[in-house]
């Protein structure tokens, strides 16, 4: 396997740079709520400014359906140029006239062109949009690790037409998941919940031969627990996953899979309903479980501390209502205590992990979610794989 190509393998000096970054902030009102992702991505444009390059900066946001204002990077542009300490002009399109005019300008401002998703081609690798792309800069840097699962014009068709390299950001996130995927130190222990385990299933099969103990809370409990013939209630179950789950709970390393043994069951599905602590063998019917229970948040906390290796992806309940953040609080607090090597990903995950001010306590934030875990499950990246092919 090639290695990564890297920024100290080129040399940038009045060349014109197309960044893939991973701008994808959650947006409100046209106003960013969460700028995790702007910060991860400014060190490489800066770095990139002064190394006398001309940087070009592009991403998506959302999943617009053609142009839709509503969608624009322009909020996302005067977010970066605060935080950066550099100007920036957006774009009036992404690989159209107003970016090819942008580009031209003179100026040492950073270009953001708008919404790689105004293009129907994008999502499709369209060639003629990468050809596009490509004839606005003279190299590429690939640092979107959050979109490096995707193959779209702007993440592999442009690496292909240009000379490419892995961006910093990228490339400490493939170091962190290197850590945790090679030969990881022991106790390897990983923590998985948020909403749903058919996206997450492939990854405990992957993980749970790897790992010493899978500690699993969240609404992707339920279909585990539902899988070993317990009553659920009314709790999230994906049907359809209830025998895919029983297998790999019967599978030679099903027994390293810890499940609550206690939850919190709500009434209903809302941030005020009434609540009680019951064990996972007697879920009342009807009731809703938001939240893992006392007993199950420290046993999860007491075994994610004595680990050495921790991954953790996905919050142990609904987080955002107070009364069932307490789960997820307690696992997050015993993460960030541990003095483990720990990555944490997942835009929930560490958004939560961000509001407790618990950030710089872990080893490894990630920028992605579905990539971190894409890259679990597949050994490799479709973003990350064009990098190592060698190219003029
Ligand atoms: P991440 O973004 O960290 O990868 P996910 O997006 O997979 O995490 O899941 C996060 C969502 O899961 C949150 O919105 C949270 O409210 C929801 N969730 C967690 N536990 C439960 C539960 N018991 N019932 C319903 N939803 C839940
Ligand atoms: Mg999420």
């Amino acid at each position: 396997m090639n290695p990564l190509p890297s920024l100290a393998d080129a040399d940038y000096r009045g060349r014109t740079v197309l960044v893939r970054a991973d701008l994808n902030v959650p947006l409100r009102d046209g106003v960013v709520e969460d700028e995790f992702r702007l910060e991860a991505a400014i060190p490489t444009l800066t770095t990139l400014r002064r190394s006398g390059a001309r940087v070009v900066v592009c991403s998506h946001l959302g999943r617009p359906k053609g142009i839709d204002p509503a969608f624009s990077m322009r909020p996302v542009g005067e977010r970066l140029a605060a935080l950066g300490g550099f100007p920036v002009t957006v774009a009036s399109d992404v690989a159209g006239p107003g970016a090819a005019s942008a580009v031209k300008a003179p100026g040492d401002d950073v270009i953001l062109l708008e919404n790689t998703r105004f293009e129907p081609g994008e999502t499709k690798n369209d060639p003629d949009l990468a050809d596009r792309l490509a004839a606005l800069a003279d190299a590429f840097v690939m640092d979107a690790f959050g979109s490096a699962h995707r193959a779209h014009s702007s993440t592999v068709g442009v690496a292909e037409r240009l000379p490419s390299v892995a961006g910093p950001l990228l490339l400490a996130e493939v170091g962190a998941f290197e850590r945790i995927l090679g030969s990881p130190d022991r106790p390897y222990v990983v923590v998985l919940g948020g909403a749903k385990v058919s996206d997450k299933l492939g990854v405990i099969k992957a993980l749970l031969p790897k790992v010493d103990v899978m500690l699993v809370g969240g609404a992707m409990c339920f279909t585990l627990l539902a899988a070993e013939g317990y009553g659920v209630g009314a709790s999230l179950v994906e049907a359809d996953m209830i025998d895919a789950a029983a297998e790999v709970l019967g599978s030679a390393a099903g027994s390293r899979l810890n499940l609550p043994s206690d939850l919190v069951a709500a009434d209903r599905m809302s941030a005020d309903s009434p609540h009680r602590v019951v064990p996972a063998d007697a879920i009342p019917e009807g009731a809703v479980c938001l939240d893992i229970g006392p007993e199950t948040a420290e046993r999860f906390a007491v075994i994610a501390g004595g680990a050495d290796t921790l991954f953790w992806n996905g919050p142990m309940g609904v987080f955002e209502w107070e009364p069932f953040a307490v789960g997820t609080r307690r696992v997050a607090t015993a993460i960030a205590a541990s003095s483990a090597y720990s990555v944490v990903g997942g835009g929930d995950s560490v958004a939560a992990l961000r509001a407790m001010g618990l950030a710089d306590a872990v080893s490894h934030l990630s920028t992605g979610g579905g990539a971190g875990l894409e890259l679990i499950e597949r050994g490799s990246l479709p973003g990350i794989e064009v990098l190592r092919v060698p190219r003029p």
